[in-house]
């Protein structure tokens, strides 16, 4: 079920000069009727063209938005206003094995534009369309179903706006029928091209259209927008803005697997604590949850790794003094206290027993015997003695 998400320039972070440039083209009367946004994934340019067109058919537009709640504004809130059409690559799937075009997939992208909120990636769509990893293309049968689109009156705005996702993906064929119409778009017709890299677009289709230029989020606006969008604290906000390179979608990623590496800390410490106690019910119960079906095998795997590498990051702190400065706070201050347990006399059987662990996880190995197994040997090698001289 679609709920209803406004998509309106206040929702977009940042571009605050693209948004007041497009505001511009429409209080001005100068909507150029082909524009190419061209921005990288991550970077807003498919949420900038949804609000424009939603301010462009708003009835009731103020100087700075749309208004979000007139008839027009609620049907582009679900993306269901007659007068807009998506065009986006697709590939043949289980549901629709012939002649895929967009149309025969509105539900599923309309879901996912929604769901994201417009921030969203070819490979997101790929999963979204079940198309197991099948390239996604603008087949030449789309160019059919647009020239048909755009045959039919408009409904109920003035414009009608067809907004094209990734067309880059255009079959040559495909573009070649369509330039007459993107040179000569039919009376108050729009076309809203929503591009990556203009190198892979099709050359008389770039000089047919306006560009408009995205860019990137600035990374102290990107900032700001994490805090407030998902409560984070600065260190955090800053760490994910300054690596993603002002691409929301690239931030979002970090901050999940940031969030996995949380959880697996807090496993972690509980591992090591039973083990070095030698609390063979403790490292049970351990093991029972690890293997929970829940936990599935690729996870069970990144944990070994991440054990193996705080292992590693162990060795290097005694034996390099390194100062652990690119870990979390609080995975420092437990290998602050752990390291010592970790030296030349374990070190590289531990380090064999976790690469041996990720080599029979891989294998399907059975994960409550070789949990229980891994534990029950850490269990000795931590009580090794330390070396002396
Ligand atoms: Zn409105």
């Amino acid at each position: 079920m679609v709920t209803f998400e406004a998509m309106q320039f206040k929702d977009i972070i940042g571009h605050q000069e693209v948004k007041n440039h497009l505001i511009d083209s429409v209080k001005n009367n100068r909507v150029s009727h082909a524009q190419l946004f061209l921005g990288e994934e991550g970077s807003g340019n498919l949420p900038l063209a949804i609000a424009y067109a939603q301010y462009i058919s708003c009835e009731n537009k103020t100087d700075h938005d749309s208004c979000g709640s007139c008839p027009s504004c609620i049907k582009f809130g679900k993306l269901i206003h007659p007068d807009l059409h998506f065009v986006f690559p697709v590939a043949a799937t289980k549901a629709v094995p012939k002649n895929p075009v967009s149309a025969r997939f509105g539900n599923e992208w309309r879901e996912l534009v929604l769901d994201k909120k417009g921030y969203i990636t070819l490979a997101h769509l790929q999963e979204k369309l079940e198309t197991e990893n099948k390239q996604l293309l603008i087949p030449k049968d789309e160019s059919v179903e647009i020239l048909k689109t755009l045959s039919l009156k408009t409904y109920e705005s003035e414009y009608k706006i067809m907004i094209i996702w990734f067309p880059e993906k255009f079959n040559n064929t495909s573009a070649n029928k369509l330039l007459k119409i993107i040179e000569e778009p039919p009376a108050k017709t729009l076309f809203i091209l929503v591009a990556h890299d203009a190198e892979q677009i099709i050359a008389t289709i770039l000089s047919r259209t306006q560009l408009v230029k995205v860019g990137r989020i600035g990374e102290e606006v990107l900032q700001q927008e994490l805090m407030q969008r998902f409560g984070l604290d600065e260190q955090l906000a800053h760490h994910a803005a300054h690596l993603s390179d002002g691409n929301f979608i690239k931030a979002k990623k970090i901050l999940e697997r940031n969030e996995v590496e949380e959880s697996f800390h807090d496993l972690f410490v509980d591992w090591m604590r039973s083990a070095f106690k030698a609390d063979v019910p403790g490292l049970i119960d351990w093991t029972e949850n690890m293997a929970r079906t829940s936990f599935g095998r690729e996870k069970q795997k990144q944990f070994l790794k991440y054990s193996l590498h705080l292992f590693r990051e162990c060795l290097i702190q005694n034996y390099a003094q390194d100062n652990l400065n690119r870990m979390a706070e609080n995975e420092a201050q437990f290998l602050q206290k752990f390291a010592p347990y970790i030296h030349g006399a374990n070190c590289m059987e531990s380090i064999e027993l976790f690469n041996d662990a990720i080599y029979h996880i891989e294998r399907n190995a059975n994960p409550k015997v070789l949990f229980l197994d891994v534990s029950l040997k850490l269990t000795k090698l931590l009580r090794v003695p330390v070396p002396q001289g």
